[in-house]
């Protein structure tokens, strides 16, 4: 090796050993020691940057509601009500209906603000048995996500978004006998959370 090379050698063992110590661009400074960098990290790119937690994101990590439900719905006059919001949420995951009204009402609400084609609700009242293969048949189907003359739905609300409101009614006597039955939400993967009992009492 001639001198030259060995400088050049000496040079570029410098340069890495400068840019695998500190983060920071040693152009403007080539003949400094490594040393005075070394420990010299900038504040401002230490800190890691402000990251907002995404609060209502994601669905809640709550567990599945029980068979028999844990948040009866009010009852009055033959009738419910619902809200529903941008958390993939029903307020209740129970109706029961009494056996001495004839038809029975469940009005829907979203108290959200989504739009409907990102989070929309429906309420669709069904047995229990066909409620999978109702809400897969609908999946495609826009804006309602249900099959049209789906003869295994017995009610259904129309698909609502933020601030909509939507009601059902059906005959009692079609949920008497032959369940148990459910209400839920037919848009795709509301489903595993939305959802709940309907039961005559
Ligand atoms: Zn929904």
């Amino acid at each position: 090796m001639t001198p030259r090379h060995l400088l050049l050698a000496g040079a570029i063992a410098l340069a890495l050993s400068a840019c695998g110590k500190s983060p920071a661009p040693a152009a403007e400074t080539p003949a400094a020691p490594p040393t005075a960098a070394e420990q010299t990290v900038p504040a401002d790119i230490a800190t890691p940057p402000a990251v907002e937690a995404p609060a209502e994101a994601g669905p809640v990590e709550t567990a599945p509601a029980a068979a028999t439900g844990s948040k009866p719905a009010v009852v009055a006059n033959c009738a419910a009500t619902i809200e529903s919001n941008d958390a993939m949420q029903y307020d209740a995951d129970s109706i029961t209906v009494p056996a001495s009204c004839s038809t029975f009402t469940i009005h829907l609400k979203h108290v959200g603000q989504m739009p409907v084609a990102a989070m929309g609700h429906n309420i669709v009242v069904a047995k229990e048995a066909d409620m999978r293969g109702i809400a897969a048949d609908g999946m495609t189907v826009t804006p309602e996500h249900l099959k049209a003359g789906d003869d295994r739905v017995i009610a259904h609300t129309a698909m609502i978004g933020g601030g909509g409101t939507s009601s059902l009614s059906f005959d009692v006597a079609l949920i008497k006998d032959g369940g148990p039955y459910r209400f839920f939400c037919s848009f795709p993967g509301h489903l595993a959370l939305m959802q709940g009992s309907l039961q005559v009492q």
